[in-house]
């Protein structure tokens, strides 16, 4: 990559770039979004039923479902809410098949993502070429013992969820904890281990592809920056986010994901590959498994109807009102956070500023993340619990809207 400078910052200087053989690493980031054109159904949406389901089981407030306090209490929520968006009910779109022809050429050198859904494995993306920043559905285990859990058995429990109610337990002896996917909870803010490895895999790549995000959400937003000047790097999204467009190597492709890249493909004369590659994913739902339409199972179907009717407005106005009174008291509580991060050292300040995005306008996009590992909720000691709750709270808002919210809109 040394010494490499684009031609022109658009489709024609990248896809000359990614082919001339001084672009061996690509880092891609795909926060978010890129799975929600796949179809994952919107809380908000006439005809889901995902949030009149969750209405129905009275959570104290939406995010409680993914609350590991809450969960050892009542798991039956998230199971709910896991039998609406398991694994093998989505199909991984263009994109998804887009990373995985990367990985074909060998120029993918990592894939970090926040979504929980597995598409990117799905579309076959190898293992160890993804970051699930949050973890996944991948794997699960107990939460008192961490004994993994059988995959064929949890998949069984949770697509049988909605007529079956049956919880997955721990069946090491004398323990019988419940069982969780590993996917991180509000209340766990360990990142899974391999997220440590980012910095430096950013660091060296030769090209970032950052794909459908707002860039608000940390710490992928921060991933986007510490980019080398001299690396080259690529957003397609529908508006310029970020530090986007700031420097000389950076190319904006604006326009949804999907036909953005199909664009560069047929620039880099590879569409018909990433046409091949996304045919494949066609098999990769559980098209035969009967709980798979939601639509034909008693309780789905009556929230359904439900969410047709008023309890779907009255829904939304409970999750509208709930993240607008969450981002008031979270920004009140970053600006208390502010001021003490002032008097603690400018490294701080610097990991405070990153999660104090503004979060008042959209509140569809009100997503802040703090950095699992460096939070400044718990590397700060000068951050009160309140704080670190907030943040934690809001994150779990954000993986629950992060899997409903559409591409690029
Ligand atoms: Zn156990």
């Amino acid at each position: 990559m040394a010494g490499y400078h684009l031609e022109t910052n658009d489709l024609k200087g990248l896809s000359k770039y990614i082919k001339s053989g001084d672009c061996q690493n690509i880092a891609l980031m795909v926060p978010l979004s890129v799975s929600t054109s796949a179809g994952i159904p919107d809380f908000r949406s006439p005809g889901t039923g995902l949030y009149a389901n969750l209405a129905r089981l009275k959570l104290p407030y939406p995010e409680a479902v993914f609350e590991i306090n809450f969960f050892r209490n009542n798991p039956i929520p998230f199971y709910t809410l896991a039998h609406e968006l398991y694994p093998g009910k989505f199909r991984p779109t263009l994109t998804h098949a887009f990373i995985r022809l990367l990985s074909e050429h060998s120029l993918l050198s990592m894939c970090f993502t926040q979504n929980i859904d597995t598409l990117e494995r799905r579309a076959g993306v190898p293992e160890s070429k993804i970051i699930e920043a949050h973890g996944s559905f991948a794997t699960q285990r107990c939460i008192k013992c961490k004994t993994p859990f059988d995959d064929a058995k949890i998949k069984e429990m949770v697509l049988n969820f909605s007529k079956a109610r049956k919880v997955p337990k721990c069946e090491r002896p004398r323990c019988g904890g419940l069982v969780k996917p590993d996917i991180v909870f509000f209340g766990e803010a360990v990142p899974p281990p391999a997220f440590s490895k980012s910095p430096s895999i950013i660091r060296n790549a030769d090209l970032l592809i950052v794909i459908g995000t707002s860039l608000t959400v940390h710490p992928f937003a921060s991933l986007a920056e510490i980019c080398p000047d001299d690396c080259p790097r690529v957003l397609i999204n529908i508006d310029l986010v970020g530090d986007f467009g700031d420097r000389d190597q950076d190319v904006v492709l604006l326009g949804k994901c999907d036909e953005v890249i199909k664009e560069l493909c047929e620039e880099l004369g590879w569409e018909e590959e990433l046409m091949k590659l996304w045919e494949e994913t066609a098999s990769s739902t559980d098209a035969t498994d009967s709980a798979i339409d939601s639509t034909t199972d008693g309780a789905s179907s009556v929230a359904v109807e439900e969410s047709r009717s008023s309890s779907k407005k009255a829904g939304n106005e409970m999750l509208e009102a709930a993240v607008a009174k969450l981002a008031e008291r979270i920004e009140k509580q970053m600006a208390l956070g502010e001021q003490e991060a002032t008097e603690s050292g400018s490294s701080e300040n610097r990991a405070k500023d990153s999660t104090s995005t503004s979060i008042s306008g959209d509140k569809a996009r009100a997503s802040v993340v703090p950095e699992p590992r460096d939070s400044p909720a718990s590397a700060n000691p000068g951050v009160d619990e309140p704080v670190k709750r907030l943040l934690l709270q809001l994150k779990v808002h954000l993986m629950t809207v992060a899997v409903v919210n559409r591409t690029g809109e």
